[in-house]
């Protein structure tokens, strides 16, 4: 699948360009078992997100929220990186991966081993008091009875994402923008690309020049408004084909390098 000339050319982009970022969605977890929340068999058709996962909801009931959010905890908690965020990791060690944008909250970027990560909705390893701010791990609180309480303070704790309602931290947008209007390449993975602000950081990019690729089980709302490659696949099958055509790319120019300058002995 990787013989097209239009691949190529994307792979060629990819390995040479001085910036690449990444932006995730919820299909980048499906490898790891985190079924997208609005998708057949997910947890919104057990729950109203607007209701258990707003923010008014939760100030004004946070034990029925908390109801919801247990059960998201517990299957993030079992979550492990797959193949595509492995993939992923690897291109940033090797230089070409500048920085990955995500949507999820389950931190699996991170433990992949990626290091410039910025985190759009929060991460939900953290649990925050709504009184003192307090941070907290969410492996270190009890669960029941719910909702948790902070043990300095007595307030409420929350998991540390935005909830509906929420606007995303000042910080992530910042640091998104000023990613996005530098690269050259921008990867989009596993996100329909329906939800803002995060909908419209690739047409930022693509005004200034930047080369769209997108990798997604089937075409979405992107698709035809801003990508130029559309990799069709699942991500956990496809990033590491991606990240292996990079390497020999990398590898070729390498050696060619290496050809000239003892030619030029
Ligand atoms: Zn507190």
């Amino acid at each position: 699948m990787f013989a097209t000339e239009e691949v190529k050319r994307a792979v060629n982009k990819i390995a040479h360009a001085d910036k690449v970022t990444v932006l995730t969605g919820a299909g980048m977890s499906v490898g790891s078992g985190i079924m997208p929340f609005r998708g057949k068999g997910g947890l919104w058709e057990k729950y109203d997100p607007e209701e258990a996962a707003s923010i008014d909801s939760f100030n004004r009931d946070p034990r029925n929220s908390w109801g919801m959010l247990k059960e998201i905890l517990q299957v993030v908690a079992k979550a492990k990186p797959n193949p595509g965020h492995f993939s992923l990791a690897k291109l940033e060690a090797m230089g070409v991966v500048n920085s990955v944008i995500t949507q999820n909250i389950d931190g699996l970027h991170q433990e992949a081993g990626s290091k410039n990560v910025i985190e759009f909705h929060g991460n939900s390893r953290k649990v925050v008091c709504m009184g003192c701010r307090s941070q907290y791990p969410t492996t270190a609180i009890k669960l029941k009875p719910l909702p948790p309480y902070c043990p300095l303070c007595g307030g409420v704790l929350k998991p540390d994402v935005v909830f509906f309602g929420e606007s995303i931290p000042k910080a992530a947008l910042l640091q998104s923008q000023v990613e996005i209007s530098q690269c050259q390449v921008v990867l989009v993975v596993g996100t329909s690309g329906m939800v803002d602000p995060a909908a419209s950081l690739p047409e930022i990019a693509r005004k200034k020049g930047a080369l769209i690729v997108e990798v997604n089980p089937t075409r979405s709302h992107m698709t035809s408004m801003v990508t130029d490659v559309f990799l069709e696949g699942r991500s956990e099958q496809l990033l590491p084909l991606l990240a292996d055509e990079v390497e020999i790319t990398l590898r070729g120019k390498a050696s060619s390098q290496q050809m000239r300058s003892s030619q030029a002995e």
